[in-house]
């Protein structure tokens, strides 16, 4: 057991004010990520903010249509929320696939972007780990990579982002807002998590002492034609080998505008705006798909273990591709929130 102080943070300004006094503070929401880090002794934090009493836990409509989700908004709750159900059906099924209800009732919004990732050896503090401890090297490269990256890594690290919700939010272009010393400022959802580079401890673009106040999603929700699957080793309270968020507006047979970004498969949540775009004016048929698959798979590298993602994740791909465009989301919460 490690000592540490305790603080609770009574508004934004407070909670900014309180982790700039201490570069080895960290934030605590639902806890579910941090203190399992804690006990596992990867995270030695001296102070622990406790942010789970700031008034960031509404989901409102904001003026020209979207929303802004709070940063302590409960996964269960956005999953569950009218306004996310029923425009944002992607992001809800995208969130049930995830954990359990009970670590769902506990995870936070802002806690669910900055969870850190799964790679067996950032857990074991025995092994070599860039990410741990920058330097030491990475023992996920010719070790145990089954579940590692296949696009974006680099020599330095192989490590995947965990997250289903994120994927969704990639796909359906969120914008992340964050409160620092210097004031507020919002940012892209692609240029939030970063590609591990030489520097793999870095996850995420916020800056030192900002805090995640909110996620705002535009207007389009693509309700009617989306699918989110996720390729696990068991069917429940596992995360993803390959996970695929796609959206689709038809126009008849023919697909107008195409979302599609894929987890478990790099550093951050993977949009390309290329396969996208070669989606656009193009019979929203498996052929069709097939080409995209292609195209966001043309710099994919596997590793000893887990090359077959490259061939699991273009066929996944194309079936949940189809699947949107035949309007069949393949989440089994999709019945239980309509
Ligand atoms: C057994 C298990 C299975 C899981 N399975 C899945 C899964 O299948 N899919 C999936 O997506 N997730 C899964 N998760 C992860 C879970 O979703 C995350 O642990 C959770 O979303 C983290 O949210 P939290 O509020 O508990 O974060 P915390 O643990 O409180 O914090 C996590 C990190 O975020 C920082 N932080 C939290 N809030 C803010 C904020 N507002 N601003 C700045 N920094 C902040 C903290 O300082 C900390 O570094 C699983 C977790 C467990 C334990
Ligand atoms: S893949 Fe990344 S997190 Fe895993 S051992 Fe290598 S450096 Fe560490």
């Amino acid at each position: 057991m490690i000592n540490f102080q305790y603080a609770r943070a009574n508004n934004v300004a407070d909670a900014v004010r309180m982790i700039a006094t201490d570069p080895s503070a960290k934030f605590i929401a639902g806890g579910t990520n941090l203190i399992d880090l804690m006990k596992e002794d990867v995270e030695r934090p001296s102070r622990l903010i406790d942010i789970s009493r700031l008034p960031l836990k509404t989901v409102d409509e904001i003026a020209g249509g979207g929303v802004r989700i709070g940063a302590l908004v409960p996964n269960s709750d956005l999953a569950y929320h009218p306004l996310i159900a029923r425009n944002y059906p992607l992001l809800a099924s995208a969130i049930l696939a995830g954990a359990s209800q009970q670590l769902r009732n506990m995870a936070s919004t802002g806690g669910n972007l900055l969870q850190r990732t799964r790679c067996a050896y950032f857990y074991d503090t025995a092994t070599p780990c860039n990410k741990r401890k920058a330097g030491t090297g990475c023992s996920a490269i010719g070790g145990a990579n089954r579940g590692h990256a296949i696009l974006g890594a680099s020599e330095s690290c192989i490590a995947t982002h965990p997250s289903d919700m994120c994927v969704a939010l990639a796909a359906l272009d969120a914008r992340v807002h964050v409160m620092g010393p210097e004031g507020a400022r919002v940012v892209a959802f692609n240029d939030f998590h970063r590609l591990p580079g030489t520097t793999p401890h870095i996850d995420t673009n916020l800056h030192p002492n900002e805090i995640v106040t909110a996620v705002e999603l535009p207007a389009k929700g693509f309700a009617a034609n989306y699918s989110y699957l996720k390729i696990r080793d068991r069917l429940s309270y596992a995360f993803a080998l390959v996970s695929i968020a796609a959206a689709l507006e038809l126009e008849g047979s023919m697909v107008k505008e195409a979302r599609l970004a894929l987890g478990g498969v790099a550093h951050k949540p993977w949009r390309d705006t290329a396969a996208e775009a070669a989606l656009r004016g193009q019979p929203a048929t498996p052929a069709s798909f097939a080409r995209a698959a292609e195209l966001l798979l043309r710099d994919a590298r596997g590793y000893e273990h887990n090359a077959f993602k490259i061939d699991l994740a273009r066929r996944g791909i194309v079936r949940t591709l189809t699947q949107a465009a035949q309007a069949t989301p393949q989440s089994q919460s999709d019945k239980k929130i309509r």
